[in-house]
């Protein structure tokens, strides 16, 4: 299996638009993010997780040219605004892109993009075929999904275990039901906001307290904010065993 960060920052990106800081000013392209998504590869099938605004970016990057679904953490904006741009993957598959989604997602999907929902669409909308993503396994083509239910401050937000590795974007709190499907982790990719503490998302000392004990063979620290400061600088103060995830990182189990 593989699984490659499509993007490891925050709902602005990094650099944020007119920003004079040390890291939106840096050449360092480990601090340049889109918006936070992976892709995961196995055998014949290609899966991402949320399409942000940088969907359409990612996927040239990536050069990829056959998608067979799309699974939603959550329908905050930096995680499906770029669900427009399945139409080309419409028009190289000749099918509805697969998108799996909870109940309410679906409809907020709906209400963002009901263009696509009306009965008589104009030719070209983008087509979805809307499937319902609970808390148990299933399988996608050749690729096993164990999705899970975290917490973004009072938001349920699903995570997704595959394999050995475990994906949690937008996390502030992981309930004790969820550490059953974090056992015997190979690798570990955890939202770290920045520094000081947020409402709804972990910060840096707490993404390091729950990554400890998750325990994973390796952690990497993704949806990453200009605030955090440079990621040379910051991986200083890590753990063994734990770095900050960068757009373009490759992992295979
Ligand atoms: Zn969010
Ligand atoms: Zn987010």
């Amino acid at each position: 299996m593989k699984i490659t960060i499509l993007g490891s920052g925050t709902s602005q990106g990094v650099p944020v638009i007119g920003c004079q800081c040390a890291v939106c000013t840096s050449d360092n392209p480990r601090d340049q993010r889109l918006r936070s998504s992976i892709l995961v590869e196995h055998g014949n099938t290609a899966i991402v997780v949320d399409a942000g605004p940088d969907f359409r970016q990612q996927m040239l990057r990536a050069g990829l040219r056959r998608l067979d679904a799309i699974l939603i953490s959550h329908t905050h904006k930096d995680h499906i605004a770029g669900l427009d741009d399945v139409r080309s993957f419409n028009y190289l598959m000749r099918q509805p892109m697969k998108v799996f989604a909870s109940a309410n997602d679906q409809k907020d999907i709906r209400k963002e993009f009901s263009y696509a929902f009306s009965d008589n669409p104009y030719p070209g909308v983008p087509e979805f075929d809307l499937q319902l993503l609970k808390d148990e396994p299933f399988r996608i083509g050749d690729i096993e999904v164990q999705p899970f239910l975290v917490m973004h401050h009072r938001l349920p937000v699903f995570a997704f275990r595959f394999s050995d590795l475990a994906y949690i974007t937008d996390v502030s709190y992981i309930p004790p039901a969820a550490y059953k499907h974090l056992k015997g982790l190979k690798v570990l990719i955890i939202d770290a906001l920045r520094k000081e503490k947020h409402i709804s998302h972990f910060s840096l000392s707490e993404a390091i307290e729950t990554a400890r004990k998750i325990g994973a063979g390796q952690t990497w620290f993704t949806h990453v904010s200009h605030l955090m400061g440079k990621s040379a600088e910051v991986e200083l103060l890590l753990p063994s065993g734990m770095k900050m995830a960068y757009d373009g990182l490759v992992i295979e189990l």
